[in-house]
């Protein structure tokens, strides 16, 4: 048997070993303090002595100080797998928060235990990002355990905080502790994809998030005249703003779906309790993805311009404050990473995947951001955070075959 042939026989056998894993890291929710949790810590540290206890122990940790939860600490994890040579390593990152489970009622079964029925696991974290983690495990443990040395280190990375802005996981690991990452190192992140496998995300639109807040002056309803309705100025903003698609950002791009520019008001904050008052103040939000194309400080003044036409035309004030924003590279389309990728996905599926781009918030734009190339990469239904999540152990098993197949490439 080839070195290649032993490893996938390895994985092939590890399906009660796959259930474990996720039934463990399921059962200990890593929820953020946002979302009233206590961060990753107990299940980064089961996770690591499940990883020591079969065989990959050459771990490191790089905690990031949170004081938001109990233990102070956002656990970020390094297994490395030394290779015959020290360069071109391949990184896989997943990441091991998960978001709460939602309404309850919805779950078929407890979201934290774990059910495994007809080839498919169902409980929270099982594909989101669970699916990358166990995957790129057991690939790295495949390896382990036939005793093959990969032609270059392979490193798993277990970041935190990736649902709720990356500030404590990869921005932190990538901020203080850049020396981490080579320039020629490859950067595998299996947190998305595609039912078939065909889909290698390389690019992200632009994507910025505004709280929009308009002064008015309250009034009685029936007096409307004698006030300034912050209301009815903030819906020909978001008209106007939402107007941008068509006119200042009217670019194409097919690497996207959708292929533009998308620009809408989403969220909106309370405002009077009563309907016959004229309201002198004003919440809402605008999600922005735009083409990499434009840079976002364009889409800033362009919204600027449309708040002093508003503001002249209604007699109010507004402002915006950017509740989030991030500016990101594309990773070439002939990039190594994407390359080898593609060439494991055609070995192990049969499938011939090309480079897309999505409309943001992937944890692989921060990577780019600081010059990696780094790609998202998964076969999965993509039913993360849904009630009854859910990955098939053949999509599991077929992606470990792939990483496997990445970490043996010469
Ligand atoms: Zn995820």
């Amino acid at each position: 048997m080839t070195e290649k042939e032993q490893a996938f026989a390895a994985i092939d056998a590890s399906e009660n070993a796959v259930v474990e894993l996720e039934t463990l890291l399921s059962a200990i929710p890593a929820f953020a303090p946002e979302s009233g949790g206590v961060g990753e810590l107990e299940k980064v540290e089961a996770l690591e002595k499940w990883l020591r206890g079969h065989g990959l122990s050459r771990l490191e940790r790089f905690d990031s100080p949170d004081a938001r939860v109990p233990s102070g600490r956002r656990p970020n994890l390094v297994a490395t797998i030394p290779g015959k040579r020290d360069d071109r390593r391949l990184w896989i990152m997943a990441h091991t928060d998960v978001v709460p489970e939602g309404e309850r009622s919805m779950w078929k079964s407890d979201p934290f235990k774990v059910v495994y029925e007809n080839g498919r696991l169902v409980g929270r974290g099982v594909e989101d990002n669970q699916q990358g983690l166990v995957g790129s495990t057991f690939a790295a443990l495949a390896l382990i355990g036939k005793g093959i040395v990969p032609p270059h280190t392979v490193r798993l990375l277990f970041v935190a905080d990736e649902e709720v802005g990356s500030q404590h996981g990869i921005q932190f690991l990538l901020d203080k502790h850049a020396d981490l990452f080579r320039p020629d190192d490859l950067f595998l992140v299996p947190d998305g994809g595609s039912p078939d496998g065909s889909e290698i995300e390389v690019a992200e639109k632009n994507i910025c998030w505004l709280k929009i807040l308009t002064k008015g002056k309250q009034t009685h309803a029936a007096m409307p005249d004698s006030g300034n309705n912050a209301f009815l100025a903030a819906c020909d903003l978001a008209l106007r703003i939402h107007g941008l698609e068509a006119t200042a950002f009217t670019a194409r791009d097919p690497l996207f779906f959708p292929d533009r520019s998308t620009i809408n008001p989403t969220k909106k904050e309370a405002n009077v309790p009563n309907v016959n008052t004229i309201p002198g103040d004003d919440v809402f939000y605008v999600d922005m993805r735009i083409l990499p194309q434009y840079p976002i400080a364009m889409a800033l003044d362009e919204i600027s311009k449309l708040m002093r036409e508003v503001e002249a035309k209604h007699g109010v004030s507004m402002k915006y404050e950017v509740v989030q924003s991030n500016e990101s590279k594309a990773t070439a389309a002939d990039a190594p990473i994407v390359k080898a990728l593609a060439q494991a996905v055609k070995e192990v599926y049969g499938v011939t995947a090309k480079p897309i781009g999505i409309g943001g918030g992937t944890v692989a734009a921060y990577l780019r951001k600081a010059g990696h190339d780094a790609v998202v990469w998964g076969r999965m239904d993509d039913s993360a955070h849904q009630p009854n999540e859910y990955a098939l152990m053949e999509n599991i098993l077929g992606d470990a075959k792939v990483f496997a197949t990445m970490m043996l490439r010469e």
